[in-house]
């Protein structure tokens, strides 16, 4: 049996030790385009906020442990850019040296996670506007805020990642500004619930 899995951050990470506990044998192999694997994302607006001191911490893991750890290879900055299906084959691009290569597999397992929504307002690709989703954006925020010492920040998006951002840079002493499209913050709240978290951010994470 030979399983592929695209994408190796928590959820390609967690089918790859899962498999490998129900089949010793399985030849299990993950391909990611980003740099980093089974990281801490949820640490990132704590790292930015100061909480979580060293951006390392929030990577703990490296394809060499997993192969110890449990016989399978990762290889990271390979984007898989075309299936067959019927062959059963993946071809596989090096974004480091843009060569390509096939892969075949008997199970092909999607674990390409999510990209964040870039809307499409003037001056989104300025060198001071940022996404926070990965390791490497986490390293260009904070050394953007290194370098230049902002005072104010305009955060797109008032849910769990908007929230726990202004709370961060507010406690490190930036002035913040939401904006969220809908009529309440945390949209997927009931309006009555949303609203106390609203009351909270603006009394407490403000205070
Ligand atoms: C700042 C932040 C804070 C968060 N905090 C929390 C929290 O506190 N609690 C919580 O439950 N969740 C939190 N989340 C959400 C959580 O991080 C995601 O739910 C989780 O990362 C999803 O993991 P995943 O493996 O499904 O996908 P992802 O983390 O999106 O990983 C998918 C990987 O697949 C790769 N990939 C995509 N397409 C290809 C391709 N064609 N070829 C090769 N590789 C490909 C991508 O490069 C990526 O590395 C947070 C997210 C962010 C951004």
């Amino acid at each position: 049996m030979k399983i592929i899995i695209i994408g190796s951050v928590a959820a390609g990470t967690s089918v790859a030790a899962k498999a490998r506990r129900n089949d010793e044998n399985a030849e299990i192999t993950l391909y990611n385009a980003d740099y980093d694997i089974s990281y801490s994302i949820c640490g990132i607006p704590y790292f930015l906020g100061g909480e979580v001191d060293e951006l390392e911490t929030l990577t703990p893991r490296s394809a060499a442990w997993f192969k110890k750890r449990y016989n399978v290879d990762i290889h990271t900055r390979h984007e898989v850019i075309e299936i067959d299906p019927d062959k059963k084959i993946i071809t596989v691009k090096n974004l480091d040296t843009s060569e390509t290569k096939e892969d075949n597999y008997d199970t092909l397992v999607f674990a390409t996670g999510a990209t964040p929504i870039t809307p499409p307002i003037k001056g989104v690709d300025m060198n001071h506007v940022f996404h926070v989703r990965n390791i490497q954006n986490t390293a260009s925020i904070n050394s953007f805020m290194v370098s230049n010492n902002p005072k104010k920040v305009t955060i797109i998006g008032a849910g769990f990642i908007g929230l726990e951002m202004a709370e961060q840079l507010t406690h490190k002493g930036l002035e913040v500004t939401i904006v969220q499209r809908s009529n309440q913050i945390m949209p997927h709240l009931d309006k009555d619930m949303a609203f106390r978290v609203e009351e909270h951010s603006i009394s407490e994470i403000t205070e």
